[in-house]
């Protein structure tokens, strides 16, 4: 038993929980319980173009059903960004971070001037144009300077990963020029501020980490454990997603979604409620991902 555990599960409300974000619930549900922990749930509507409004409600609501009831009331992202701001500030002062003019085209623009048309993800690695000050240009976004060398951390299912930030990402943004905080801050800032030891989420989010422990570090937080949980794929081979076509989750049978999460994680639990089925799924998951 980790006396201390706190857990927590962190969707953006984009969209109702499907049998993809369910998997990413049920996991790290199941890991507070089996470690006798907290279980938090904090709706991620940072970026609000990109939320659909009452998605949080109906999230809450399906996990819900699932029997997944948060042990503190949800948090919500779009309600704290003057942490977010705050942690910025910090930053800037301590020179981690620092405001960029560039426009994409600039970006661009500079990386075919010295011949690097670098990419990862369609995202730009940049190149630092705007490290040495604005040269009078206005700041559009905010960046976090990363420091060079590699980033080496564990993963309880993947094992030991490593990551060059600055070489691989890039200075990346802190606040976009739309004057909204970017996920990787906000979510560094909520699992320090809300006491997360243990972090359970897909593994679609496990290239953000090395990110994430950069700015742990710039801030002086703790890091996390970290544990991400198999992807379920679409039709099309891709992460199930709401863009390929992921049915949002019926409420009308919660036992059969709870079984099908259970299968990704291989997790066999047979049982006739949903009560039932969670008591059993807590000893499975205990008897592969601990406490022993
Ligand atoms: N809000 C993120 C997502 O739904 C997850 C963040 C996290 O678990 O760290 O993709």
């Amino acid at each position: 038993m980790i006396t201390g555990y706190r857990g927590r599960f962190a969707p953006s409300p984009t969209g109702p929980l499907h049998a993809g974000s369910l998997v990413a619930a049920l996991a790290s549900w199941l890991d507070a319980r089996a470690h006798g922990g907290a279980w938090l749930v904090r709706i991620e509507d940072v970026d609000l173009p990109r939320c659909v409004p009452g998605a949080g409600e109906e999230i809450l609501r399906q996990l819900a059903a699932c029997g997944l009831v948060p042990d503190e009331a949800p948090a919500w992202q779009s309600r704290r960004t003057a942490l977010y701001q705050q942690a910025l500030d910090r930053l800037l002062a301590a020179g981690l971070a620092y405001p960029c003019a560039c426009s994409r085209k600039d970006v661009e623009a500079a990386l075919a001037a010295q011949g690097m048309a670098r990419a990862r993800n369609d995202e730009l690695v940049y190149p630092g144009t705007c490290r040495g000050g604005l040269r009078g240009r206005p700041a559009r976004a905010w960046r976090f300077q990363a420091p060079p060398g590699e980033v080496f951390w564990a993963d309880r299912r993947l094992g030991p990963q490593s990551q060059d930030v600055a070489r691989e990402v890039g200075d990346f943004v802190l606040r976009r020029a739309d004057g909204l905080h970017a996920y990787q801050l906000a979510v560094v800032v909520d699992d320090a501020n809300q006491g997360i030891t243990h972090v359970v989420r897909g593994a679609d989010l496990a290239d953000n980490t090395a990110r994430q422990i950069l700015l742990q570090r710039a801030l002086g937080l703790n890091t996390p454990s970290y544990l991400h949980t198999p992807l379920v794929l679409g039709a099309n081979g891709e992460k199930l997603s709401k863009q390929n076509g992921a049915a949002p989750l019926a409420l009308g049978d919660p036992l059969q979604a709870l079984t099908q999460a259970g299968e990704t994680l291989q997790l066999a639990a047979p049982a006739d409620s949903v009560a039932d089925w969670l008591h059993a799924a807590v000893h499975a998951w205990r008897a592969r991902w601990g406490p022993t």
